[in-house]
């Protein structure tokens, strides 16, 4: 070891070294860089089940970045256990004079990072952090009053007009979307002796059998994305949504990439931005609605039903059949999730955090952001909401989106025979009771 000490690198969402902002500056920072990875006790202690893919697909991916690590002369230390107990060992046991790593804005990181922060102040030890997981973030995208947006598409104008003001770089992309140079000349990564990754069974899990999206995206599907992507039998949008949740894409890649390609696309990356601004401003939809009178609806909250649902028993083809994807892959598509989730909130009358928990646990893009906000937009309640008078019909939307029945017959092999359910519920009926219970709630906000 160096007199000067090391500098280190803590990966948590940004798991890739190519165009990693954190990582670039960490590598620029003058000393030896150590890079870490937390398989995060506190975290996974809360995983439902054993088999859960998130952790396969990370322990996965935390292989792949250490063999690339080391094949550039560093090390990738990979620990099992609490952030707070384990971050202050290593920055004594290695002489770490600096701590560098990229913006987490849910709550638990924001907290774990105060530790962090707090622990380095004392100890002297200088740490850095970087935007990385998003285009613009926190205050980046205000309204002229200073005020945060909370309607969708002044906000997404806002942003390309923020885009455009950056400037262009060399290629002709805005600057805001250039990428961190990753093949530094001398990579002054550093070797250190460490222990090996902690094993899946050492954590409490075993490997799921789910398969996991590629990296890569044909510039085809990007293209034609515009006029594909609201059909669920058509394989025609990304399921970059794990790699965007985990980092192993960068985010300025795929933008540039959408940018010349697909503005269809590029909204649908603004959206992302969106729903991480609105948590960043309004941590309260953690914990309820948006629009707080919605907080005072009496929902019905049958759990029979609600188990008819997560199972895909609903006897309504197409919410049933995008939660057996669910169920199956760790997958649904956007336009089925809306479906399911109006089905569950408005049909059944259930919480929608029921609905928000379920797919936390369920999809292999869960992220905090963006699975409140759509849950909060389908029940009504969120920021961009449709009126709550607006209901979906399962059957219209099936016959618009799915009309040959091809995505319903990949997934219900049953459907059409007579161990198919009947509808759980009248569609007319269950719009009017709807319509009675939201009303009577926003009533009594009043
Ligand atoms: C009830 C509900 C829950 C959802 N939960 C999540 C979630 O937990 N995690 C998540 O990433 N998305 C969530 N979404 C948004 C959207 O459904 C998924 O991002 C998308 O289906 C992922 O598939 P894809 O990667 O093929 O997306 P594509 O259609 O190829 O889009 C590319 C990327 O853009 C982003 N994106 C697309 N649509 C949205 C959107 N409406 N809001 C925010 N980002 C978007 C995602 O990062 C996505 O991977 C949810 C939507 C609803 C209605």
């Amino acid at each position: 070891m160096t007199n000067q000490g090391n500098t280190l690198f803590w990966f948590r969402r940004d798991l890739r070294v190519q165009d990693n902002h954190g990582l670039y500056r960490a590598l620029t920072s003058g000393l030896p860089v150590i890079g870490c990875f937390i398989f995060d006790e506190h975290i996974l202690s809360s995983l439902e089940d054993k088999d859960d893919a998130r952790v396969t697909f990370l322990h996965d991916t935390i292989h792949d970045l250490q063999e690339q690590i080391d094949a550039r002369g560093g090390t990738l230390i990979v620990e099992y256990g609490k952030p707070e107990e384990l971050i202050p060992r290593i920055l004594d046991e290695y002489h770490i004079q600096k701590v560098y790593f990229n913006h987490d804005d849910e709550p638990y990181a924001l907290q774990r990072d105060q530790f962090i922060a707090e622990h380095c102040q004392r100890h002297q030890i200088s740490l850095y952090s970087f935007k990385d997981h998003l285009i613009f973030e926190r205050d980046e995208v205000l309204k002229k009053d200073g005020l945060p947006y909370t309607v969708f598409t002044p906000y997404a104008n806002a942003w390309k007009n923020r885009l455009e003001l950056a400037g262009l770089d060399q290629d002709g992309y805005p600057l805001a979307l250039s990428a961190f140079p990753s093949e530094h000349p001398s990579y002054p990564w550093k070797k250190v002796n460490s222990s090996r990754i902690p094993s899946l069974d050492s954590m409490g899990f075993v490997a799921s059998e789910k398969e996991f999206p590629p990296r890569e995206v044909k510039t085809s599907l990007i293209r034609q994305y515009g006029d594909q992507r609201d059909y669920p039998s058509a394989q025609g949008t990304s399921r970059l949504g794990i790699h965007f949740r985990f980092g192993t894409i960068s985010i300025r890649e795929k933008a540039r990439k959408a940018y010349h390609l697909s503005q269809t696309f590029l909204n649908e990356l603004i959206w992302r931005d969106f729903y991480a601004m609105i948590l960043h401003h309004f941590p309260h939809v953690v914990n309820g609605a948006f629009r707080t009178p919605y907080d005072q609806i009496e929902w019905r909250n049958d759990e029979d039903d609600f188990r008819k649902w997560c199972m895909g028993m609903t006897g309504y083809p197409l919410v049933d059949a995008g939660m057996r994807q669910l169920n199956a892959t760790g997958f649904m598509h956007n336009r089925v999730r809306m479906v399911v989730a109006s089905f569950l909130t408005k049909h059944l009358l259930i919480n929608w955090q029921w609905g928000e928990a379920y797919f936390a646990r369920k999809l292999l893009d869960y992220d905090l952001a963006s699975n409140n906000g759509g849950w909060q937009w389908a029940a009504g309640c969120g920021t961009d909401a449709a009126p709550y008078f607006r209901i979906f019909n399962p059957d219209a939307q099936q016959k618009k989106f799915d009309p040959k029945f091809t995505y319903i017959q990949s997934w219900l092999p049953e459907w059409g025979s007579a161990s198919y359910p009947p509808p759980m519920v009248d569609h007319a009926f269950a719009r009017q009771r709807c319509l009675k219970v939201y009303q009577e709630g926003l009533n009594r906000s009043k």
